[in-house]
């Protein structure tokens, strides 16, 4: 049944490299944790309390609670550490929507941020840097993405636990703008300089394929990009011209690497749905 995640998500350190986030696996992620997820039904953001919170003390947990006490920790440099594929200790009593009650900790997947969350009533992102919020975003973005759910998918600790435990975090966080950022970072698959180049993510087209999807991309270049592709031929061969106007796209296109090939970050880009000839 698609969307629904049995057993332990061996693919979050895949995924989100794949997102273009800097990623560190702590040793021994795959096996650490309480068990096994009943199903993954979204993602339940936390700060750690402290700015200096390492992805160690979430393994190791503390007097009482055992690690891990989440799947992820992200630091303030924006390093995304997995640290578990197990159930994790993070959610406690709560309840939310989609969630039966008290049961967070076997459905959704825990990120801690090392913040100290500034205060309840702090405006949004106070003391949070760039690297950590894009890190934060991407890595729900590419949950989400794989788990085939929406952004509303990624909520709060305070919002699940707010009532039940009093729980104010992720603290200097608005929920519905972080909500917002991830639906439009699913949407847009990543770009920028971390983002893998075409040449590794996955040839879709490149120079010697043929056929109606080559055409679709040469009408789209002509017409969309006349200014430097309007005398295309769409003849559905991939050539030098076609070529030379897909670096020229990429050229002009911030983050996307200038290889001529066209790729998932590519095509995305060009807003064109391509489906891979390797399936
Ligand atoms: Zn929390």
């Amino acid at each position: 049944m698609p969307g629904v995640w049995r057993g332990y998500p061996v693919w979050l350190a895949d995924v989100l490299r794949a997102e273009g986030l800097k990623v560190a696996e702590l040793v021994g992620w795959r096996r650490r944790g309480h068990g096994v997820f009943s199903d993954i039904r979204g993602v339940m953001v936390h700060h750690t309390g402290s700015d200096s919170a390492t992805a160690e003390s979430i393994a190791l947990g503390r007097p009482g609670l055992p690690g891990p006490l989440s799947q992820l920790h992200i630091a303030r440099d924006g390093i995304v550490t997995v640290v578990a594929a197990g159930v994790a200790w993070h959610a406690g009593a709560g309840s939310y929507p989609w969630l039966p009650a008290n049961t967070g900790n076997w459905h959704t997947i825990g990120v801690e941020c090392a913040n100290t969350g500034t205060s309840p009533w702090a405006p949004h992102r106070r003391n949070w840097p760039d690297a950590q919020y894009g890190a934060l975003l991407g890595s729900c973005a590419a949950i989400c993405r794989r788990l085939g759910q929406p952004a509303g998918r990624t909520i709060g600790h305070k919002e699940y636990a707010g009532r039940a435990q009093g729980k104010w975090d992720p603290g200097a966080i608005d929920m519905g703008i972080l909500r917002r950022d991830i639906a439009a970072r699913i949407e847009t698959p990543p770009s920028g300089p971390t983002a893998p180049t075409d040449r590794y993510a996955g040839v879709l087209l490149e120079r010697g394929s043929t056929g109606p999807q080559v055409a679709e991309l040469q009408r789209r270049l002509k017409y969309a990009y006349a200014a430097y592709a309007g005398a295309l031929d769409i003849n559905g061969e991939f050539g030098p011209d076609t070529e030379a106007a897909v670096r020229e796209f990429q050229r002009r296109t911030t983050g996307l690497g200038v290889d001529g090939i066209v790729g998932p970050a590519t095509a995305a880009a060009l807003r064109l749905r391509l489906v891979s000839s390797q399936a």
